[in-house]
């Protein structure tokens, strides 16, 4: 029997593993287009790279339909909330976000100083926007939105992320963490885009890691309000998305149709992971991201263990459920089969 994978971020798969299936990654390898601009790029790598990133802003800026001074860029979205964070809180500040979610939030709040001020979700892995709103103090700074809700997988609606704009305090930032928003299938999903106009504290955060592949180059953004950018941009690193990110992220974007064809793909396996494991008696939150939940509480261990038996690295969340990524169809099939004997075992 093979050890219990305990969770190392970024751990590989090691020996009899075949399949990392725990950090929500993109499994098609970059496109060929993406490749060769890289590699080509590659040729220059004894200069710097452009500072002010001005190629990789302009396209973002066309794509989100903004000005080019509303997109701040970073070395992967995670590196960008931590900017905009430090820009943001010191001590004695305070960040509401739903939990359990993504792991970086508390670790990006206590970074500043700040406090972390985590509300649980509803049983259906959803945001508890009442609870949420409750939770905000007057030395709230922020409230961190998550859509869709990593490892759950439900995503926040139109009328909840509203709600949170007209009712959270003027002074507190609405950050919208919407890093799988292209797997999201479901329509009463929050629109971004239709808010961001009329609402000066909202920032969206988006990342190249899921959607367009390139986890291993660091790629991410935050789009908002001119004058709030600003403050974020002076708070970043220098030179915080390396030349070959750049050009990559770049390509990306010109090639966007060819990597949704494939977002579409790895959604077809999602839904079709999801009604299996329903079918087999799982109870699965609605799944919206490149990932499924298992809820099995005190079990997290000993499934993420028949996993890891078949080949396969999942991420188990001790007490609390197991989280799955999307894989090819391969890989969904032997999750099936695992999932099916492991109930059948009771
Ligand atoms: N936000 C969420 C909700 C995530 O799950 C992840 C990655 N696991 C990120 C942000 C981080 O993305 P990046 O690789 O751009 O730092």
């Amino acid at each position: 029997m093979l050890a219990l994978p305990v969770y190392v971020p970024g751990a590989r798969p090691q020996g009899a593993m075949v399949e990392k299936l725990s950090s929500n990654e993109n499994p098609y390898p970059p496109l060929p287009g993406v490749l060769t601009a890289v590699t080509d790029a590659a040729a220059d790598l004894n200069r710097y790279p452009d500072m002010a990133t001005s190629e990789l802003i302009a396209a973002l800026a066309e794509l989100h339909g903004v000005e080019t001074d509303q997109v701040v860029v970073g070395n992967g979205s995670t590196a960008v909330l931590e900017t905009i964070l430090r820009a943001l809180c010191q001590e004695g500040d305070e960040v509401v976000h739903a939990w359990r979610s993504f792991e970086a939030y508390p670790i990006a709040v206590a970074v500043t100083g700040a406090t972390s001020v985590p509300v649980p979700l509803t049983p259906d892995g959803r945001h508890d926007v009442d609870a949420m709103l409750a939770a905000i103090t007057g030395r709230t700074r922020a409230i961190l939105l998550c859509t869709p809700n990593n490892p759950t997988g439900p995503v926040l609606t139109q009328a909840e992320v509203e709600r949170v704009l007209a009712e959270a305090p003027s002074d507190v930032l609405v950050l919208l963490d919407e890093a799988y928003v292209e797997f999201v299938r479901d329509p009463a999903v929050v629109d971004s885009a239709s808010l961001l106009p009329g609402h000066n504290r909202l920032v969206v955060l988006r990342t190249f890691s899921k959607a367009y592949g390139l986890a291993g180059l660091r790629v991410g953004y935050a789009v908002g309000r001119a004058r709030l950018i600003a403050g974020f941009r002076a708070a970043s690193t220098p030179f915080g998305v390396n030349a070959l990110a750049q050009v990559a992220a770049v390509e990306s974007l010109r090639q966007r149709d060819a990597l949704l064809d494939r977002v579409d793909a790895l959604v077809v396996e999602r839904d079709r992971l999801v009604a299996g494991l329903r079918g087999q008696g799982w109870d699965v939150p609605d799944a919206q991201g490149n990932f499924v939940w298992l809820g099995v509480g005190d079990r997290a261990g000993v499934l993420a263990r028949a996993f890891a038996e078949a080949g396969l690295l999942v991420r188990p969340f001790a007490g609390e459920g197991v989280r799955i990524s999307v894989g090819d169809r391969d890989a969904c099939d032997l999750v099936l089969d695992v999932a099916g004997e492991f109930l059948a075992a009771g």
